[in-house]
C-alpha cells in the first residue's frame, strides 16, 4: 500500500496557492506599471504642448505685434498728407531723419525702406551710393507692393536674399494707402531675425529637446542658435501633418515628438522638438520606484509563500508526534478539534486493546493475556497458583440443548467464577473451549481451594432455564515451583484428569507424590 498520500500534504496547496497568487500579482503590477508609463507620458505630451503654447502665445506673438503695432502706427502717419512724396522725393534729408528715429524704436528691425509707388525709394540706415547701390530697383523686390495686390494688412515675406547685405533675410511690409484709396507707396521693417531669435535663449523647456520657428516650408526662421536660421528643420512631409492651430506631430523614422503651434499672419510655426527617448527615459525614470515597490512585494510574497511551507511542515511532524505519544501538548494551541481527535484516537487504541485480551463471549481475560500475564510471573519470579477447570459433559449439553444453550452456559459459568474470584484479585481466562484458568497470586492454597470450591458450587447448584439441565466443571489445582509452565501445565491437567475419573465435579491439587 502506498502510504504516502498527496492528500496529507500542505506542500502542494500552499505552493501552489502562492504561485496563483505572485501570478495573479505580476499580471496586475504589470498592467500598473504599464497603465502608469502610459499616464507618465500621457503627461509629459500635455506639459510640453503647454510649453509649446506658452512659447507662441507669450513670446513669440508679442514680438511680432509689437512690429506689428509699430508699422501699423507709421503707415497711418505716411498715408496722411502727401508724407510719403515728402519722405522718399521732397525732403529727403528730413525723410531719412525721421525714419531713423522710427528705426532706433525697434531693435528687432535692423533696417527700413520706404518706397513710393514709382520705385523711388529711401533706406535707412542710409546705403551708400556705389555702382551696385544704383542698380537697385526697388520694384524687384519681394516687399514692393504693385497696385495690383495691395491690401492694409501687414505681411510678411519669405525669406530672400537682402540686395545690400547680402544676407538671408525676412520682410515685414504694408501698404501706405492714402484716406482716398490711392497706394503711396511700401513701408518696409528688414526684420533683425539673428537679434529676434537669441531672446528665445532665454526660455527653459520642461524636458530637454529643441524650440524654435519654422514657415511653412520647415525652414528656421526664429532660433536660439543663430546657425540654424533658415535651415531645413522639419521635413515637408512632417509640415503636411500640422494641420491643427496646435497639436503633436510624431516622427516615425526618428522617434520625435513635433509639439506645434501654428500663427496665420505670418504662416508659421512653434516647434518643441523632443526625442521619444527621451519621454521613455523620463517615463521609466518615474515609475522605477513603482516597479521597485511591486518586486519588493513580489519578493514578500515568496517569502511568506516559503514561511507557509515550512510551518505546514512543523506542524504536520507535531500532529504526528502528537498522534504517536497522545500528548497534545505539543499539538498546536489552535487546532482544538484536532486535540480532541488525537485523545480519542487515544482511547480508541486502549480499547482496542482492551478488546484485544479479554474474551467476548464469556467476558475473562483470554488465552492471549493468560500466556502475557503468565509469562510476566514466570520472568518475574513470583510466586503464583494455577487452576484449570473444565465443563463437565460439555458435548452432552451441546447436543441436547443446542449450542446457543451451550454457549449461555459459558457464559453464566465464567460469570460465577467472576463473581467469586475478582473481588480476590484473582485472574480468570477462558484457556480453551470449555475451559478455564485461574491464576492466584496472593492467596495461600487454602484459600485458593476455598474459592475455587465455591465457584464450584456456585454453579453445581444453580438452576437453568433449560429443564433438566445441570452443570458442573472438574478441577486441577498446583503451585509453581519454578518450573517450566508447561510442566505445571500439564502436571494441573493430569489433576484435572484425576478428578474427571473420579466422577467430575470436583477439584483435585496436584499429586505430589
Ligand atoms: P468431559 O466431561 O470429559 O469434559 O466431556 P466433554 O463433553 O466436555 O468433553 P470434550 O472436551 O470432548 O467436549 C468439549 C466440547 O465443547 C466440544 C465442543 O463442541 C464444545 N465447545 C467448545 N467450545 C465451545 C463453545 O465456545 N461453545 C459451545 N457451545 N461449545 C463449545
Ligand atoms: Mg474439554
Ligand atoms: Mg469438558
Amino acid at each position: 500500500m502506498n502510504i504516502h498520500s498527496k492528500n496529507l500534504s500542505f506542500t502542494r496547496p500552499i505552493l501552489v496557492s502562492f504561485a496563483g497568487l505572485l501570478v495573479g500579482f505580476i499580471l496586475i503590477a504589470v498592467l500598473v506599471t504599464l497603465n502608469q508609463r502610459k499616464d507618465i507620458i500621457e503627461d509629459y505630451h500635455q506639459i510640453n504642448r503647454n510649453f509649446t503654447h506658452n512659447l507662441a502665445v507669450n513670446y513669440t506673438a508679442s514680438i511680432l505685434s509689437e512690429n506689428d503695432y509699430i508699422l501699423d502706427r507709421a503707415v497711418r502717419f505716411f498715408a496722411s498728407n502727401d508724407e510719403l512724396n515728402k519722405t522718399v522725393n521732397v525732403n529727403r534729408e528730413q525723410g531719412l531723419r525721421q525714419i531713423m528715429q522710427l528705426q532706433t524704436l525697434m531693435p528687432r528691425v535692423s533696417s527700413i525702406s520706404i518706397a513710393d509707388a514709382e520705385g523711388h525709394y529711401l533706406r535707412a540706415p542710409q546705403v551708400k551710393a556705389t555702382a551696385e547701390s544704383q542698380s537697385f530697383d526697388p520694384k524687384t523686390r519681394p516687399w514692393f507692393i504693385h497696385q495690383a495686390d495691395s491690401s492694409i494688412l501687414s505681411r510678411y515675406t519669405d525669406a530672400y536674399t537682402d540686395y545690400f547685405t547680402h544676407q538671408q533675410t525676412i520682410t515685414l511690409y504694408r501698404p501706405v494707402v492714402s484716406p482716398n484709396g490711392v497706394l503711396r507707396g511700401t513701408l518696409a521693417f528688414h526684420l533683425d531675425l539673428a537679434l529676434m531669435g537669441s531672446t528665445l535663449r532665454k526660455m527653459q523647456s520642461p524636458v530637454q529637446g529643441q524650440y524654435y520657428v519654422v514657415n511653412r516650408a520647415g525652414e528656421a526662421v526664429l532660433h536660439p542658435d543663430t546657425g540654424e536660421l533658415f535651415r531645413q528643420l522639419v521635413s515637408p512631409s512632417l509640415m503636411a501633418k500640422m494641420t491643427n492651430g496646435e497639436g503633436a506631430v510624431y516622427d516615425k523614422q526618428t522617434d520625435t515628438w513635433f509639439y506645434y503651434y501654428s500663427f496665420t499672419n505670418p504662416d508659421w510655426f512653434v516647434i518643441f522638438k523632443v526625442s521619444g527617448e527621451t519621454l521613455s527615459e523620463l517615463a521609466r525614470h518615474e515609475s522605477i520606484i513603482v516597479a521597485w515597490g511591486f518586486a519588493l512585494a513580489a519578493i514578500l510574497i515568496v517569502l511568506f509563500g516559503l514561511y507557509l511551507r515550512h510551518t505546514s511542515r512543523t506542524v504536520l511532524m507535531n500532529i504526528i508526534s502528537a498522534i504517536n505519544t497522545g500528548d497534545i501538548k505539543q499539538a498546536p494551541k489552535l487546532e482544538a478539534t484536532l486535540s480532541k481527535a488525537i485523545i480519542s484516537n487515544k482511547e480508541r487504541e486502549l480499547t482496542w486493546a482492551r478488546q484485544a485480551t479479554i474474551d467476548a463471549l464469556t467476558g475473562c481475560k483470554n488465552r492471549r493475556a493468560f500466556d502475557s500475564e503468565v509469562g510476566e510471573l514466570l520472568s518475574n519470579g513470583q510466586p503464583f497458583a494455577l487452576a484449570l477447570v473444565d465443563i463437565d459433559n460439555f458435548k452432552k449439553i451441546n447436543d441436547t440443548w443446542g449450542h446457543l444453550s451451550g454457549d449461555i452456559v459459558l457464559r453464566n459459568v465464567a460469570r460465577e467464577g467472576l463473581q467469586v474470584l475478582k473481588p480476590h484479585g484473582v485472574s480468570l481466562y477462558r484457556y480453551g473451549g470449555e475451559e478455564f484458568a485461574a491464576v492466584f497470586t496472593n492467596e495461600t492454597v487454602a484459600a485458593a481451594f476455598e474459592l475455587l470450591d465455591e465457584w464450584r458450587e456456585k454453579v453445581a447448584t444453580r438452576s437453568w432455564r433449560e429443564e433438566g439441565l445441570y452443570v458442573t466443571f472438574s478441577g486441577g489445582f498446583g503451585e509453581w515451583h519454578m518450573e517450566p509452565l508447561e510442566q505445571l501445565v500439564a502436571s494441573v491437567d493430569a489433576a484435572l484428569y484425576r478428578a474427571k475419573q473420579q466422577g467430575k465435579n470436583r477439584v483435585l491439587p496436584v499429586d505430589t507424590m
